[in-house]
């Protein structure tokens, strides 16, 4: 059975994937409540993602280009192909298509895409994955998470919340799901939070009267300089549990690696569940690209996956 085949079972299937809302849109979600404590402190307790952005495809840009070789070649039929395909998928085959310059009748079409993709993955080209683009929001995920998921480098660009120059209105927590499960945990989580959140206002507060008092290292010239340096020195005090929200967009083969390495049983488990909501998702959008990956439920209840193609 080809892959492809085998994530629309697995998508038609597991409950997994009733929790990627919108899919049909091309522009899935996944989404995350917002919970609070009796002292009204914000927290969640799961990852919350929406794909924002993904390739756009403009072929018919080809055109010039194909109509300037011999006509004999016929190469701009190319531009005319019955069969549609994802944008991600499309994009990509034409750049490994161009590499050997394979515009004419005889090409590989897109009815047969599946086959072309799985060559890619089987001789490791994985160069061509590089042009699709996926930016996703990433929210309900920790500190502690976004530290491990931006070591993730090549591929990839990061935007996350600054904790110099937000202030503690929209400060809100991750919860584990090790303490969520546990009455005596959980308590302990809620007080905890409560008791981050006190400080850090506590500790803003003592700073701006410092500043108003002409303290030197707080002082500053511009008004958003004044704010960050009060929120600079509050923000040490903040427990690995603070949100750290961040947009992050990846090419699919750098997000195909980073499912690889983190949706796996060696993983933690929070970064374990961002990249197989990721997976669920990216599975959802354009599964030539990220259809070969099995579901492998682990002993703890939470999944990873697995791929014959790792690291294309
Ligand atoms: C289970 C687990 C445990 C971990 N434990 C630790 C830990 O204890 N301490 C710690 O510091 N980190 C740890 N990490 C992070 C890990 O070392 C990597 O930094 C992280 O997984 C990113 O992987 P990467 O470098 O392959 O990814 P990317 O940065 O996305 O790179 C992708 C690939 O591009 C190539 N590449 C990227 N940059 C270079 C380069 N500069 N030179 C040559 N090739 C390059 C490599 O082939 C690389 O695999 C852990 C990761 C995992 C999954």
């Amino acid at each position: 059975m080809a892959n492809t085949d085998r994530t629309k079972m697995l998508i038609e299937d597991k409950d997994l994937f009733a929790k990627v809302e919108d899919a049909e849109t091309g522009y899935p979600r996944i989404s995350s409540v917002s919970h609070s404590t009796l002292k009204g402190t914000p927290y969640l307790q799961e990852t919350g993602m929406a794909l924002l952005s993904g390739p756009s495809v403009h072929l018919e840009g080809l055109r010039d280009f194909l109509d300037g070789f011999a006509p004999e070649l016929d190469f701009p039929q190319y531009l005319v192909d019955d069969t549609e395909i994802d944008s991600g998928a499309l994009i990509c085959k034409t750049a490994g298509q161009l590499c050997y310059m394979s515009f004419s009748p005889k090409r590989t079409k897109n009815e047969d895409a599946a086959r072309y993709f799985e060559n890619i993955k089987q001789s490791g080209h994985g160069s061509v994955l590089e042009h699709a683009n996926y930016t996703f929001l990433f929210y309900g995920i920790s500190r502690s998470v976004t530290h491990e998921l931006v070591r993730h480098r090549a591929g990839f660009g990061y935007s996350q919340v600054s904790q110099r120059y937000v202030s503690g209105k929209v400060l809100r927590f991750v919860e584990r799901p090790e303490y969520a499960q546990d009455a005596e945990l959980h308590s302990a989580f809620e007080n905890r939070i409560d008791h981050a959140a006190a400080d850090y206002a506590a500790t803003t507060e003592r700073l701006l009267a410092q500043q108003k008092s002409g303290d030197t290292l707080l002082s500053a010239d511009a008004r958003t300089d004044l704010r960050k340096k009060v929120q600079q020195a509050a923000r040490s005090l903040l427990p690995n549990e603070a949100e750290a929200p961040i947009i992050v967009t990846g090419n699919a083969r750098a997000w195909r690696h980073f499912i690889e390495m983190r949706a796996s049983a060696h993983a933690e488990i929070e970064i374990r569940s961002l990249a197989f909501r990721t997976y669920l998702c990216l599975a959802r959008v354009d599964p030539m690209l990220f259809g070969d990956y099995d579901i492998v439920p682990l002993a703890d209840g939470t999944y990873a996956v697995h791929t014959e193609y790792p690291k294309v």
